[in-house]
């Protein structure tokens, strides 16, 4: 018998539900099922070879020490010259930290920041990981849902209504995961004037997807469409999604020196520094030739563009196209109410999940997980054949409901 509690912060959180969907894929996989898994939120390539072999030099190099808290030089030079490249945004080297992926940076900035009862502003649909990160932490999300007739996005009156005297942080996710939409520059510019008149409010911007991006016009982000905010806004990105480097876990931040140092200075009681490896990696990734991310984009548009003319054909559903990301929310809201051929009336989009599982074999994860139904999440970062069997399993599902 053990004598294990979990302590509360363990108690009020969750598992990922999008691991959890990932965890009944492989159990249904290996108990011989037959399963079109669009659940996955990662790259399908591999590490291109000449990050991986900057790795391998480094080990045979010998660099494979602790590193300084905030990173080797090489990476937060690195990340740096990324950030002035691509978005003309000047650091510091004190306004940069790194960790293991942006999920441990988004996790600390919440530590170091949020006191009991804080709110931070979520917009949904959102990121599995926001809420439950934010209540590991004390604070209290405010979840905010941004319809699809404004394309998912956060609206400055909605922003406005949401902003309270207890407010801490605004996450903006953009591309956003699950939906792939984008903010553009004046969209950002009219919520940069709304947080303009709110001054205690922080943003996190959480930009991991801004390199998948679809649009003609460059990727921007609110810290250079609103200048005057830059020194309240926490970027955060890493090398997993661009760079097909998930299990590197490398991720990292740009913001102020003083939420900086706040978070540096609990990396250093938690894990003191990412791996001495993957950081070289990454750096290398940074900083040498970026065609992966050109070819990458290209096959990730052109399976958007197919997935989303099929789904739009399909009865009972209906799917914007995303600006960026590798994710597309489609609606399943004629789906609910319709019966299946077994005699089960679908009424939520967790049924539709479970019935397209159950019948057409297609794993995905429904609209509830990321706070806004009746939609379903499915990754396209898988190959062009799966995606056709996917559309093709779903039309099938669709069409037999009554
Ligand atoms: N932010 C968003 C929106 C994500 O979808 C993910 C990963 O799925 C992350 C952050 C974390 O990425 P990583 O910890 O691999 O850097």
């Amino acid at each position: 018998m053990t004598i294990f509690v979990p302590a509360a912060r363990v108690s009020r959180i969750k598992i990922s539900p999008t691991t959890a969907a990932a965890a009944r894929v492989r159990e249904l996989k290996a108990a011989g099922h037959d399963i079109v898994d669009m659940t996955i939120g990662e790259p399908d390539f591999d590490t291109p070879d000449h990050v991986k072999a900057a790795a391998h030099a480094a080990i045979d190099n010998g660099e494979t020490k602790y590193t300084a808290v905030n990173g080797t030089p090489a990476l937060r030079a690195a990340i740096i010259d990324d950030y002035k490249r691509r978005l003309g945004l000047d650091y510091a080297e004190s306004e940069i930290c790194v960790g293991g992926g942006a999920k441990q940076i988004l996790f600390l900035a919440l530590m170091a920041s949020v006191e009991e009862g804080a709110e931070v502003i979520i917009p949904a649909p959102y990121w599995v990981s926001y809420p439950d990160m934010v209540i590991a932490n004390d604070g209290k999300p405010v979840i905010v849902a941004c319809s699809e007739n404004v394309g998912f996005k956060l609206t400055p009156a909605a922003l406005e209504a949401a902003i309270t005297p207890r407010t801490r942080w605004l996450i903006l996710n953009t591309p956003s995961n699950p939906t792939g939409a984008a903010y553009d520059r004046a969209e950002l510019e009219v919520l940069g004037e709304v947080l303009l008149r709110h001054p205690h409010v922080m943003v996190l911007s959480d930009d991991i997807y801004d390199q998948i991006w679809f649009r003609d016009e460059p990727m921007t982000t609110l810290a250079a469409a609103v200048p005057g905010l830059k020194d309240r806004i926490l970027l955060t990105n890493g090398v997993s999604k661009s760079y097909a480097m998930t299990g590197w876990r490398i991720g990292y931040a740009a913001g102020p020196a003083a939420l900086i140092a706040a978070i540096n200075k609990l990396q250093s009681q938690m894990s003191s520094c990412p791996s001495s490896i993957s950081q070289a990696a990454a750096a290398h990734a940074l900083a040498s030739e970026q065609s992966f991310v050109g070819e990458s984009v290209k096959l990730y548009r052109e399976r958007r563009d197919y997935a989303c003319a099929r789904l739009n054909a399909v009865p009972h559903l209906r799917c914007l196209a995303p600006d960026g990301a590798f994710y597309l929310y489609p609606s399943c809201a004629g789906a609910i109410g319709k019966v299946t051929p077994e005699g089960k009336t679908i009424e939520s989009d967790l049924d539709f999940v479970l019935y397209l599982l159950d019948k057409g074999g297609i794993a995905s994860v429904h609209g509830a997980a990321y706070g806004l139904s009746p939609y379903f999440r499915l990754s396209t970062a898988t190959s062009m054949a799966t995606i056709k069997q996917a559309c093709d399993r779903i039309e099938k599902a669709c069409a037999d409901l009554r």
